[in-house]
């Protein structure tokens, strides 16, 4: 229990947390001379990565979204605004600040499409339009684009602290709640929550409208969100299991690994799942592939589940004999027979299948069964895939006894 509730603690404040942290520090302690020098390789830093990571992932939302935060970065120092600027100055400030919390909402929201694809490249496009619009307000019409972006919805005395116009203003604030709302409907909320935390520090560093190495160490630690929630994506994707959610072999491989003394491992099938498969479909399949999951994720007495591979699961028991976990997984075994398991009626078969035996009552709901053999680890003799095919000698007695029971 301990162990989950660190999980989920982690799972709130990581990987952000840290880094944020880190800036804040940096902020509030580093000397000035300090925060300039590392002003000056930091975002190149997280430039250079971000785009190799981009490129070699194929990840071109990270490359796109590092792209608007470095122009956004080099407009700011180029034309730096000072209030006592000239109106193209202050232009190219408001109108780079309403963009580009607006942009990365629309890289986050949009899917991911390729960076050298027509796709990519017209995003490409729409990125260097903004560029050559924005010079050609501050350039051609600088005072009416700067009375655009004075425009005051609400008392201009409540926005004493900040020289951002009203309209950017809405902007960061329909960007954040978009992305919120992505957020909760998102099936992976890593990358829409590190865009979230991105364009809160957009905020931050565009805000006070004073460029230099705060807001450049700030724009940069935004990019730095987005790099490492990649880097965080791809080591999820190698070591959970995309259908179920469940760590995957890779993480049980390296678990039994790491694991000595007394362990206990229980290998888990779904019973005829071929002939459920022929029957209702691959998609119905899968269905039951994650109910299963469901059940044992949920698994007592300190056991661990994994994705085996297909339809085979493995539950790991560190600490635990054999005699220990065949009450856990008698439970196991149970609570996925007693889940009444309804197709949805998009996936029903076209062709009403064969009546299933049992009263008319029961019929509606198929009942989905699982074998399971267990086997344990004392001490030090015997190497971990050996325990694993122990479990799996025992699994094939289940199987051979009728299936849906426990067998050592
Ligand atoms: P037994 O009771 O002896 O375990 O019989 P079984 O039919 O479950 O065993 P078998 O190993 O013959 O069939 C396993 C089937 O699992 C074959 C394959 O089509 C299916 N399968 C494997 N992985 C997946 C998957 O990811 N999704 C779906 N829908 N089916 C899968
Ligand atoms: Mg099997
Ligand atoms: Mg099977």
């Amino acid at each position: 229990m301990g162990r989950g509730v660190w999980t989920k603690l982690a799972g709130h404040v990581l990987p952000e947390g840290p880094i944020l942290a880190g800036l804040l520090a940096l902020l509030r302690w580093a000397p000035r001379p300090t925060l300039a020098a590392f002003a000056d390789f930091y975002p190149v830093a997280v430039l250079a990565a971000g785009l190799w990571l981009g490129w070699r992932f194929h990840r071109s939302r990270l490359v796109f979204a590092l792209l608007v935060l470095a122009l956004a970065n080099w407009a700011l120092r180029a034309f730096p605004p000072a209030a006592s600027a000239p109106p193209p100055t202050q232009v190219i400030l408001q109108a780079t600040a309403f963009l580009l919390p607006l942009n990365l909402a629309a890289i986050s929201i949009g899917s991911e499409r390729g960076i050298l694809t027509p796709a990519g490249l017209a995003r490409v496009g729409a990125i260097l339009l903004q560029v050559g619009l924005v010079a050609a307000l501050a350039q051609r019409a600088p005072l009416a684009s700067r009375a655009v972006f004075e425009t005051a919805f609400l008392p201009g005395a409540l926005f004493g602290w900040t020289r951002l116009g009203q309209p950017v203003l809405a902007a960061f604030l329909a960007s954040a709640a978009a992305l919120t709302v992505f957020l909760f409907f998102s099936s992976s909320p890593a990358p829409s929550r590190a865009f979230l935390w991105t364009v809160a520090l957009a905020f931050l560093a565009l805000r006070a409208a004073r460029p230099g190495p705060a807001a450049t160490v700030t724009v940069a630690t935004a990019g730095l969100l987005l790099v490492v929630a990649v880097v965080e994506a791809s080591f999820t994707m190698a070591y959970q299991d995309g259908l179920t959610g469940l760590p995957g072999r890779r993480s049980l491989t390296e678990e039994l690994q790491r694991l000595s003394g007394r362990y206990a491992v229980a290998m888990v099938d779904v019973d005829h799942f071929k002939k459920f498969n022929d029957t209702y479909g691959h998609d119905a399949g899968d269905q039951v592939l994650r109910m299963v999951a469901a059940r044992l994720g949920a698994v007592s007495g300190g056991g661990r589940s994994f994705r085996y591979g297909g339809e085979e699961f493995a539950v790991l028991f560190p600490g635990k004999t054999v005699d220990e976990c065949l009450p856990v997984l008698e439970e196991l075994r149970t609570a996925v027979e007693e889940t009444r398991f309804t197709l949805r009626g998009r996936l029903r078969p076209r062709k009403k299948p064969d009546a299933p035996k049992g009263s008319g009552k029961k019929r509606r709901h198929l009942s989905i069964t699982v074998s399971i053999g267990i086997s344990d680890h004392e001490e030090t003799d015997l190497a971990p895939d050996k325990v694993v095919q122990a479990a799996d000698r025992a699994l094939y007695r289940a199987k051979e006894g009728g299936r849906n029971r426990v067998a050592q």
